[in-house]
């Protein structure tokens, strides 16, 4: 696999930003697979279609790319803050990919974020643009990468080596389980796979989730029954094999 972006497609545009995006979506075209079917390829779309940037042409699926020169770290800046909601709310998001590459244009990782783990407690509001700005007052966001757990990070493309077809489309078909339409649901679950990663071994107890309740009820202050919601998402989490209940309150991570 040639990692290198073609400068040679930059031609006639101006803004560095333009670009990069020029460059990575090419780059993506012609060298990544479907991540939810194994397609060979995903075909890219007119940048007329504000909707996403690629689809899969055998499943269908939509897919939006973000890049980044430096580590992929805490946050990556997206569109305007409303229509990220509004799209998060209204379940049609497409599935992101976040590009990582070097100053010499060599893309290094790739990951995808499949798009049932966006909720709008990952979504952070930027400021306003200033009045001097040519499009005052517009408000943009940022997508909160750390605050996206760890599982639904599936990397494709780690420090220039791609990972294998099947595990990919594996590991999209086994979070897809955890894929629920309901807003409040996945956000629930992924505020609890959230705690279960800030546990640093890999045995746990209920209490040890209990512990996490203050800080759930200041996220969901409806809610009136904590406990009973972190162990409905714990016996989620290990009906469809993310952890394992040995007994007692008595839990293990796999
Ligand atoms: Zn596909």
């Amino acid at each position: 696999m040639n990692f290198k972006l073609n400068t040679g497609l930059t031609g006639g545009y101006k803004s560095n930003s333009q670009k990069i995006r020029v460059m990575t979506e090419a780059w993506v075209a012609d060298n990544i697979f479907c991540p939810v079917c194994g397609n060979p390829h995903v075909t890219h779309l007119s940048n007329n279609i504000p909707v996403a940037d690629f689809a899969c042409s055998h499943c269908g699926e939509n897919f939006e790319l973000k890049s980044k020169s430096s580590t992929i770290s805490n946050k990556i800046t997206d569109g305007a803050y409303s229509t990220m909601i509004e799209r998060i709310n209204s379940i049609n998001n497409p599935e992101l990919f976040v590009m990582q590459y070097t100053k010499d244009l060599e893309v290094v990782n790739l990951m995808l974020i499949p798009k049932f783990f966006f909720v709008p407690s990952i979504i952070e509001k930027r400021k306003p643009l200033s009045e001097n700005a040519r499009r005052a007052g517009w408000v943009g966001c940022n997508i909160m990468l750390s605050k996206v757990p760890k599982q639904a990070k599936i990397s494709i493309i780690k420090n220039q080596i791609c990972a294998e077809v099947d595990l990919v489309v594996g590991q999209y078909a086994r979070l897809s389980q955890l894929r629920t339409n309901n807003i409040s649901g996945r956000g629930w679950l992924i505020d609890i796979l959230n705690c279960v990663n800030n546990i640093k071994s890999t045995d746990f107890f209920l209490n040890d989730i209990y512990e996490f309740e203050s800080q759930l009820k200041l996220k969901h202050p409806d809610n009136q029954h904590i406990q009973a919601k972190i162990r409905q998402q714990l016996q989620m989490l290990r009906d469809k094999g993310f952890i394992e209940f040995l007994g007692n309150g008595h839990y293990r991570k796999i």
